[in-house]
């Protein structure tokens, strides 16, 4: 399968079956912004409990946190969003699209770091500008570049009606929660540093190219864990956080180690100490799934400093007072979701032109896990037992009720949302043992169950 070709191929199978919808439709679409059905929501819901097992319930030394979308907006002055949160823009004479410059760049070929200041970038932007082309109409005669703030504004508590001189903004990161209740968490939670702080959340950003599906989009989800440490042990939590990262997404997410590597940032911001990216190998070529970063105390002594509170800690041990490190790992859902499907979409060739499409989930994340099926729609007694097992099952994994056309036709519907198992009630069942058949969704293979042994059966198949 051509890796352009995949991509549409996954865009229009996560629409026909039910993933990801683009928002508002029926009103022309909404650039940017996608809206999650029925079995993406529960892909994305298992996603993000595979990540809140894996770095909340799993560990001793971190705790959650569910802080609010909106702050006060000296939160984003401190963090430097106001000043500082901005892409390099530039525009086509011909079309008047507006792209980002380092995406211009790198089309064009050349390297740029969207880390870079916007001064580096403009610099080679106006060094490269004979060989970059619009990505719309191919012209090539751009306007000075120019910044554009991203963060997302909002009138709550607005009276005067000037929302330009009184933004509240929509949070642009969900980490500047983390730190703001630094002082909170240390105070009411059994913590000692070093510690950790984990949210999911929404985040928005007034992102300009929306582009790549929901890899870039206005509104998504990022899963942060903030661990604060004493400066002398940064460096070397920063690289068992890199390790525990890159296994998350091997192990826990069972993802090709070969479709994974680093990418290391150039040049650093200059309170970052490190700074790593995973990347994910999309349709679209490697791009960034999760930054790891070594961000020194900047954080903690920028809130310190505009809020006026002591955000350093007393370690009761040694007396030595400080004001921590920061290791944070930033990973997006969305993006991550992306990636689980593009690592699963499988088309295989059954033979007589026949293409069976299946998404080959970890079992864990897999939407449905058990779909039931009577043989046939139209006898009762093997539909009343169907329900008979459906209802059996349901409470303890989901499951789907199916007696819609032939039982090929449905183990095909189930193939393509990625359910592991199939259950079949026939008459056999009824007649003579009492057994059903279940059939696993990656080999096909089928074999009897016998009805009374069916939990226990799914209980060691999802390693429960
Ligand atoms: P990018 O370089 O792609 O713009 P970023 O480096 O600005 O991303 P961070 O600010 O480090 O991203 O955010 C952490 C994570 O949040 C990213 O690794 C990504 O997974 C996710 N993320 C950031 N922006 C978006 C977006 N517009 N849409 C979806 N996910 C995003």
């Amino acid at each position: 399968m051509a890796e352009e070709n995949k991509m549409d191929k996954i865009i229009g199978f996560c629409k026909r079956r039910g993933f990801v919808y683009p928002s508002s439709e029926i009103y022309g679409g909404f650039a940017a912004v996608y809206d999650y059905g029925p079995y993406g929501v529960e892909l994305k819901n298992a996603i993000r409990d595979a990540w809140w097992k894996n770095m909340v319930k799993d560990r001793e030394d971190i705790v959650g946190l569910d802080a609010a979308i909106f702050m006060l907006p000296k939160v984003w002055e401190a963090s430097g969003h106001v000043g500082g949160f901005a892409d390099p823009l530039s525009e086509c004479k011909k079309c008047h699209t507006r792209s980002r410059v380092d995406h211009l760049l790198e089309d064009a070929g050349v390297f740029a770091d969207e880390k870079m200041s916007e001064e580096e970038i403009n610099k080679i932007f106006n060094e490269n500008k004979k060989k970059i082309k619009c990505l719309k109409c191919g012209g090539s005669d751009f306007s000075e570049a120019r910044s554009f703030n991203l963060l997302v504004k909002s009138n709550l508590g607005n009276f005067t009606g000037d929302w330009d001189k009184e933004p509240t903004y929509l949070r642009g990161e969900t980490c500047q929660g983390i730190y703001v209740n630094f002082k909170n968490v240390l105070d009411s939670a059994r913590v000692r540093v070093p510690f950790g702080i984990a949210q999911i959340g929404k985040a928005f950003r007034n992102e300009i190219t929306a582009r790549q599906f929901i890899f870039r989009t206005r509104e998504f989800e990022q899963m942060e864990m903030q661990y604060f440490v004493h400066p002398s042990v940064a460096a070397k939590e920063y690289e068992r956080w890199k390790e525990e990262r890159w296994k998350f997404y091997a192990e826990d997410l069972g993802f090709d180690a070969k479709n994974l590597r680093w990418h290391e940032h150039e040049n650093l911001v200059f309170y970052a100490k490190a700074a790593f990216d995973i990347e994910y190998n999309y349709p679209f070529g490697f791009k960034e799934l999760e930054g790891v970063h070594n961000r020194s105390d900047y954080d903690l002594t920028q809130h310190a400093k505009f809020s006026g509170e002591d955000l350093s800690y007393l370690d009761p041990q040694t007396k030595e007072k400080f004001v921590p490190w920061v290791v944070e790992t930033s990973a997006g859902l969305n993006r991550t979701l992306l990636a689980v499907i593009c690592e699963a979409y499988n088309e295989e060739d059954v033979g007589e032109g026949d293409v069976r499409v299946v998404l080959k989930l970890k079992k864990e994340l897999a939407p449905v896990k058990v779909a039931v099926f009577p043989l046939l729609k139209n006898k009762p007694q093997l539909v009343e037992k169907a329900k008979e097992i459906f209802n059996g099952l349901k409470t303890k994994h989901t499951c789907e009720f199916d007696d819609n056309g032939n039982v090929g036709k449905r183990y095909r519907r189930q193939d393509e949302i990625g359910t592991p198992y199939c259950i079949t009630v026939d008459f056999d069942t009824i007649e003579k043992d009492n057994s059903v058949t279940v059939r696993d969704r990656d080999t096909m293979k089928q074999e009897r169950v016998g009805v009374g042994e069916l939990a226990g059966y799914f209980h060691q198949k999802f390693n429960l």
